[in-house]
């Protein structure tokens, strides 16, 4: 049977989300009310501003019920923003910014700088099936410690070093990129988190 994979609606890139849900054979669920959360398989937290998704979460009363459905096990992927919400502890965020701290990662963000603020780079995904991706980073955080629980699938070197840009940690996956930005028809990070992180 198809996943139904909700996308957290209530700021940033949510259409390509849905879009590449749909081309990966899930079908796709906006989710902006605590409701929401009943009917879907798996979320996607897309990315967008941090700060501002997180003050909507605590808005539209989704901050508690999704943290509670991360504990009860819906699987969650975050993409840049995403990632930053779902972290443990955040470096450089905004002086009262809260997360769900459901993976045990601290992120920095806008990590890379800003004169690279945006980049594109070859990612190696073999070991995911996704094969060799060109990822898209937009202001993007990455992750600076992560504990024993994590696997990291992907790095990106940088003048400071190598650093993790797409990690799991069970039922919970996170991207640094955009993986609904690709070049061409295949959704390789999406394909993964549906058909083996969420299944
Ligand atoms: N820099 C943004 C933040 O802190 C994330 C950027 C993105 O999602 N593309 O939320």
């Amino acid at each position: 049977m198809k996943k139904r994979v909700g996308v957290l609606a209530l700021q940033g890139d949510v259409r390509e989300h849905c879009n590449a849900i749909q081309k990966s054979g899930g079908i796709d669920s906006l989710v902006r009310r605590p409701d929401d959360l009943k009917s879907i398989d798996a979320l996607i937290l897309p990315g967008g501003e941090s700060t501002t998704i997180e003050k909507l979460l605590h808005i539209f009363n989704l901050f508690h019920p999704l943290k509670e459905a991360i504990n009860a096990g819906l699987p969650v992927f975050g993409t840049c923003a995403g990632m930053i919400l779902l972290a443990r502890e955040i470096l450089d965020g905004s002086s009262d910014q809260d997360s769900l701290a459901a993976m045990d990662i601290t992120v920095r963000r806008n990590a890379f700088g800003r004169q690279v603020d945006s980049f594109e780079k070859e990612l190696d995904l073999q070991s995911i099936d996704a094969g060799v991706v060109t990822a898209v980073f937009i202001r993007a955080p990455w992750i600076e410690r992560y504990g024993p629980e994590v696997e990291i699938i992907a790095t990106v070197q940088s003048d400071s070093g190598v650093h993790p840009v797409l990690a799991r940690q069970g039922r919970l996956l996170a991207s640094s990129f955009h993986p609904e930005i690709v070049v061409g028809d295949r959704y390789g990070v999406h394909e993964f988190f549906i058909n083996k992180v969420a299944s």
